[in-house]
């Protein structure tokens, strides 16, 4: 097979293996913004996806997929335990978040994360062209830009963190904290989702490692590497169409239906993870009910609780204490026939989503911590109709973006209470200004322009030359 000249490396292949109605296996595009916003340069560019494929088995071959290349690296049975599971998400995970559950410290996890960084170094350095543009995604991947900038001194070489970079005192903590930021600053670019990300990291190369950015660039031996965020978005336009469906609207008014037609629908949409304050949010429900401010049935909740995790022991705890809330919160103030809390411990599609977010008078998301949350947006996108009022955490990184919703510190209770009140009470005409406000912002600033600008910043403006037509 050919080199490329544009290649993307991140932990997971933009695929999942589906079984076929007639018994056989194939790959399927997953629905993900990250694939949905870098689709038309890959095939523009004859680009290379590198990344796990899911699964413990041996690495299938190279394949091609809605045209791009894509190469599986494998994980072994040990390395998904101990790189992704372990180091990945349940050190650097609530790490990075704040620490708001307390990171786990093995010894036994690094080697295997440093192991799976190189088989990724290594791997991209065999697919990639001469002076290719190569992006790295995430949390999972630090090491790979220094590790394969030795492999590759020619290679233009870019990384993006997804989620959150903690504060100096936080990252303190880790243990092999030097080999991660020397791991990172192998990039010719280190692109965070909010500016505070930047000046933490740029805080830590004087403090650590003695160095002397200047502005948002810092020297490293003969080389220089540019800081910067990059808030990244959603296919805004696909979302729009979605909503505007025949069938998702179908969907919507049935949806209301089904849950009684209260006058108030309150939602929650989230991966099932400690850092998106799902207990607060129904803290602050119950309450609201508690008190008689809100009652049943003019007002009920669905929460969905997307499963995720579940053999990180944080993650089985999490899952016990929300279900024992929202059992008590139903025992105590739900109906015959209308529980408070419509609870789903699964996985939505994208069309019943964009069906849920237009139902919904009420989006509620209140992480601690959030590198970006592309709910909010999603929600903000599917309101065609402009009706519907955000609550959202400030320590979201969408809180920088969509600055007309109600924003709230999750961590303060009654805080949360009264911008749910506010939200639910708020008249229409206001409501509409907010999300008339916000989706402007929003289509201005869709997933395309996160990538162009990158890229741009990247010094490779011609590799967005796709993504303009
Ligand atoms: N999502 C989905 N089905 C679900 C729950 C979530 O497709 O049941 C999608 C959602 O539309 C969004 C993504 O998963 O695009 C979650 O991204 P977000 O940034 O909000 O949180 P993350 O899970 O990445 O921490």
């Amino acid at each position: 097979s050919t080199a490329s000249p544009f290649v993307v490396v991140a932990n997971r292949l933009p695929v999942d293996e589906v079984t076929t109605p007639d018994g056989s296996r194939e790959w399927r595009r997953s629905p993900g913004g990250l694939v949905t916003a870098l689709h038309p340069i890959m095939r523009a560019e004859h680009g290379t996806w590198l990344g796990w494929a899911g699964g413990t088995g041996p690495a299938a071959d190279e394949f091609e997929l809605d045209g791009m290349r894509l190469h599986p690296v494998a994980l072994s049975a040990q390395e998904f335990e101990k790189y992704y599971e372990g180091f990945s998400n349940a050190t650097l995970w609530p790490l990075y978040h704040d620490a708001v559950e307390p990171p786990v410290y093995r010894r036994s996890w690094w080697d295997n994360y440093r192991e799976v960084n190189r088989r990724f170094a290594a791997e991209t350095a065999k697919v990639a062209a001469d002076g290719a543009v190569v992006w790295i995604q995430d949390y999972q991947l630090q090491l790979v830009p220094a590790m394969l900038r030795e492999l590759r001194p020619d290679l233009r070489i870019g990384f993006f963190l997804h989620i959150p970079f903690p504060p100096v005192e936080l990252f303190m903590q880790m243990p092999r904290r030097m080999e991660i930021m020397q791991g990172l600053l192998g990039a010719d670019l280190v692109g965070f989702q909010r500016p505070l990300a930047a000046q933490n990291f740029l805080r830590l190369t004087r403090h650590l490692l003695g160095l002397h950015p200047k502005g948002p660039e810092v020297r490293v031996g003969d080389r220089t590497v540019r800081v910067a965020a990059f808030p990244i978005s959603i296919d805004v336009g696909e979302i729009e169409r979605l909503a505007g469906s025949e069938s998702v609207r179908a969907r919507t008014a049935e949806i209301r239906e089904e849950l009684g037609n209260p006058k108030h629908i309150i939602l929650g949409v989230d991966r099932l993870d400690y850092t998106k304050g799902i207990d607060r949010r129904l803290k602050a429900f119950r309450e609201l009910l508690q008190e008689g401010t809100l009652a049943v049935p003019d007002v009920v909740m669905v929460q969905v609780a997307t499963p995720s995790r579940e053999r990180v022991a944080h993650y089985q705890t999490l899952r016990d204490a929300v279900e024992l809330q929202v059992g008590r919160i139903n025992g105590d103030y739900g109906k015959v026939g209308v529980p408070a809390v419509h609870y789903l411990h699964q996985s939505v599609d994208r069309a019943e989503l964009t069906a849920l977010y237009c139902a919904a008078d009420v989006m509620m998301v209140t992480p601690l911590r959030d590198g970006m949350n592309l709910v909010a947006k999603e929600y903000v996108a599917a309101r065609v109709d402009l009706g519907g009022s955000l609550v959202l955490s400030e320590f979201a990184g969408a809180a920088s973006d969509l600055r007309q919703a109600y924003l709230v510190n999750p961590h303060d209770t009654d805080a949360l209470k009264d911008g749910l009140v506010r939200a639910v009470r708020v008249d229409p005409t206001e409501a509409a200004r907010r999300m008339r406000a916000m989706r402007r912002f929003l289509r201005g600033h869709d997933v395309d322009h996160w990538a162009r600008s990158f890229l741009t910043a990247l010094g490779v403006p011609e590799a967005t030359d796709a993504l303009d037509s």
